[in-house]
């Protein structure tokens, strides 16, 4: 089959959080089955260009609609890690895609809605006739309402659509002005009910509910979320839509790719380790302590990897540094944030332990680093308050660091807790709490840190009953081929 993913995100060139880390490993494991695969993104100023191999100039000039003119672009092909990546360079005083970051910019909903049209008019223009477009997030919600709205009558009849929810905290509330600059233009039509408008806000177009009508198929990262969105109140005033297309809905637990997150053949890590080698992974754990300055003392080492967001549970966060460093732990943070007042909040608990040998908060993003964390640390806590998939606590799984996570979404479809799972005692890999508040969190560490110090050859057990569990794309990949299968065009 011929895939062609529109995507804003594909690690490692381009990666913000989870999306990123997806959209790579699932085109990877589609190629392995012999299908092709071929990946559209922007081509923004901050893409990690030292990752793209023969990066060249291969569609010279694509005018793409905009209003009642064209933007001038170009497009370029390259290789990452193996996959076939095109991306888009708009040439325009808006300058979309030169901005120093990935999104967070007034104008996101104009710079991915010309995105959604770039990358049609690119398969349109260069002749590519994919079997399915596989969109993800708002930020592509426009490709498929632009397939069937108008690229249907310029000729692509072909193509089916599946689209991906990874998050439905941003949904892309925009204007009338998007139709107008992507030709769609009818306001009266798309600002209905049944097609764009938001289902709370008359006056606002949503380009991820566009996404869920127009496209064959939706799936959202893992089954637990899928049925949260649908029966709870987490759908952020999507829950009537999504009831309608809900014979289109279902959900596919996230893979990770093991070629990149996988301790016995991971470049970033001093030491590599196996199930069979677990004693060296306190190597990594020495070579950890020695990049934060840490002290070296019989302790365990607590760490989070994330974005620092309101959904990943901000006040348990900056509950389990207090509650590790006041219970013989050590502690290490790895984040950033895209908001102003929860990056204060935590520049201001950096500089409150600068000099605690028992605690590092590492403010940034950096790719190479969090490899050495997820293998140095022995858990990790995920305490989100709401979470689709979460590949955190997978990747920490197969590093044998064991998880500490609040019971949503993905997390609990992945972490099965030591002391009360009803799973076989040797499929438990973690620790497991309900409530959000300090008491759920203070529990599971609790139990946690006991047993590390109390019952070693347990916590042991544990670690290695998590990187035995198979997280990989085998399964998923063969899920998104069923879906394919079943919405293309025969
Ligand atoms: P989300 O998609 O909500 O951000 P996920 O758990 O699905 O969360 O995916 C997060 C991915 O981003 C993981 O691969 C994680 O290692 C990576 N990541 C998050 N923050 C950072 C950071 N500051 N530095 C390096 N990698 C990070």
């Amino acid at each position: 089959m011929y895939i062609a993913m529109v995507a804003s995100e594909c690690a490692p060139v381009a990666k913000v959080g989870g999306l990123g880390d997806v959209v790579f490993g699932l085109s990877r494991e589609l190629e392995i089955r012999g299908n092709s695969v071929e990946i559209i993104l922007p081509k923004y100023d901050c893409l990690r260009y030292d990752q793209i191999f023969d990066l060249r100039l291969t569609y010279k000039d694509l005018w793409v609609p905009w209003y009642d003119r064209a933007v001038h672009c170009s497009v370029y092909f390259g290789f990452v890690h193996g996959r076939k990546c095109f991306f888009i360079e708009p040439h325009s005083d808006h300058n979309f895609f030169h901005r120093r970051v990935f999104y967070g910019q007034r104008d996101d909903d104009q710079r991915f809605a010309f995105f959604s049209k770039a990358a049609l008019e690119f398969m349109l223009k260069s002749g590519k006739n994919p079997d399915i477009i596989h969109c993800h997030d708002w930020q592509t919600g426009l490709v498929p309402v632009l397939l069937y709205e108008m690229y249907k009558h310029l000729g692509m009849t072909h193509p089916r659509v599946c689209y991906t929810l990874h998050n439905l905290q941003h949904q892309g509330l925009t204007g009338e002005h998007v139709l107008r600059a992507t030709g769609l233009n009818r306001p009266s039509y798309f600002f209905h009910q049944d097609r764009l408008q938001d289902n709370f806000n008359p006056a606002a177009i949503n380009l991820m509910k566009g996404g869920i009508v127009y496209s064959n198929f939706v799936t959202t990262v893992s089954p637990r979320y899928a049925s949260e969105i649908l029966h709870t109140s987490q759908n952020f005033g999507l829950g009537h839509t999504l009831h309608v297309y809900r014979g289109k809905l279902g959900g596919i637990l996230n893979g990770v790719d093991y070629n990149t997150w996988n301790p016995e053949i991971d470049s970033h890590i001093p030491c590599r380790y196996g199930i069979n080698s677990l004693a060296d992974k306190y190597e990594n754990k020495k070579a950890l302590r020695q990049r934060f300055w840490l002290q070296d003392a019989y302790k365990p080492i607590v760490c989070y990897i994330g974005r620092l967001d309101h959904q990943k549970g901000v006040p348990l966060i900056t509950r389990a540094i207090h509650y590790c460093l006041q219970n013989g732990t050590q502690f290490v943070l790895l984040g950033t944030s895209p908001d102003a007042g929860i990056g204060h909040h935590f520049w201001r608990l950096k500089q409150r332990y600068n000099d605690n040998p028992d605690c590092h908060l590492e403010l940034g993003f950096n790719e190479e680093l969090s490899h050495l964390i997820y293998a140095g640390a022995e858990m990790m806590i995920v305490p989100s308050l709401f979470e689709p998939c979460g590949l955190t606590q997978m990747i920490a799984l197969k590093y044998g660091t064991v998880p500490v996570v609040r019971a949503t979404g993905g997390l609990a479809d992945t972490v099965f807790d030591a002391n009360h799972s009803d799973r076989p005692c040797d499929e438990r890999n973690g620790y497991v709490f309900n409530d959000f508040n300090d008491q759920g969190i203070d529990s599971a560490l609790h139990r946690a840190i006991g047993m590390w110090y109390t019952y070693p050859n347990d916590f042991q057990e544990l670690m290695a009953n998590g990187m035995r569990c198979d997280y990989s794309w085998n399964h998923p990949g063969q899920h998104y081929l069923n879906i394919y299968e079943h919405i293309r065009d025969k």
